[in-house]
């Protein structure tokens, strides 16, 4: 299989959809095998995949009551890129896959074409989670994402998407250049310093590049935002989660901002609106609000 083609059959992976809902499993799963790779291991077994990718699932994909780290370690087979060496008659449904896999000391592998075309082409690793990376996660996660599966950064070389050139310009003039949780509007001469625009919905979910789905935020509130350690309520409050915790910062940084309302855009129509915070709320945020 050529380079290319192995990269045809990642770009092509049928996720699980419904509505715009997140499922990062498959997703999760082809970066932690890349990662196993680099560090030479290419059978996975789902006693050790298991605990890691259901943490992996808990960050960085959307909360729910259970995790399913069974679900991509089987399905994925389908996407012509992975294998188990566990024959199931019949897949069973539900938690019986997981106790399946789990008894049957289930292993897991990319398969030997995908294997022989990482070992030909040197860059095709961190292409693929580049891509992947790109597909399914913002930006500001992909270096903790990396760091988890233990890919190796520089291998993953980060070139931004075109997007919409204007969307940074219009999200920062729409809140005057300042983050809208804290106010943080530092500069250097004319230039904004650690300012971002950030999506409310992600741009990986369809979320459009217009200033009422965007906010300014500086870097800080922008990864947690992304993480899901804040939310925005309907009447445009921040609402941080019970489960961030921490000694230092934690009061200055978030929780002297929790339930006061975020900077009011310039004019009406730039307000963040209702359906893209309701996403955030729903597909991002972790855990519940704290009293
Ligand atoms: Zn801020």
């Amino acid at each position: 299989m050529t380079s290319a083609d192995c990269l045809r059959q990642f770009d092509n992976l049928n996720v699980w959809k419904r509505g715009d809902q997140r499922a990062p499993h498959k997703p999760l799963l082809v970066l932690y095998a890349l990662g196993q790779w680099q560090n030479g291991v290419t059978e996975i077994a789902f006693h050790d995949a298991c605990p890691i990718i259901t943490d992996l699932l808990r960050d960085f994909g959307p909360e729910r009551k259970t995790y399913h780290p069974e679900f991509p370690f089987w399905h994925l087979q389908s996407d012509g890129v992975w294998t188990i060496n566990t024959d199931l008659e019949k897949r069973p449904g539900g938690s019986a896959l997981k106790r399946e896999l789990w008894n049957q000391n289930a292993e897991g592998s990319l398969t030997p074409e995908v294997l022989l075309a990482l070992a030909a082409d040197p860059w095709l690793a961190g292409e693929i989670a580049h891509r992947v990376l790109e597909a399914h996660f913002p930006q500001s996660l992909h270096s903790d994402i990396l760091d988890r599966v233990g890919l190796n950064a520089d291998l993953v070389v980060s070139r931004r998407r075109r997007r919409d050139p204007n969307f940074r310009d219009h999200v920062l003039t729409a809140y005057e250049f300042r983050c809208a949780v804290c106010g943080f509007d530092v500069r250097l001469g004319n230039i904004s310093v650690g300012l971002e625009a950030a999506h409310i919905k992600w741009h990986q979910a369809s979320g459009p590049d217009r200033a009422d789905n965007g906010l300014a935020l500086c870097s800080m509130h922008h990864k947690v935002f992304d993480l899901g350690v804040f939310t925005i309520s309907e009447e445009r409050h921040v609402v941080v989660s019970d489960r961030a915790n921490g000694t230092e910062g934690l009061e200055a940084l978030l929780l002297r901002f929790h339930r006061r309302p975020i900077k009011e855009a310039q004019r009406p129509e730039w307000q963040a609106d209702a359906q893209y915070l309701d996403w955030h709320r729903r597909e991002v945020f972790k855990g519940d609000p704290r009293t």
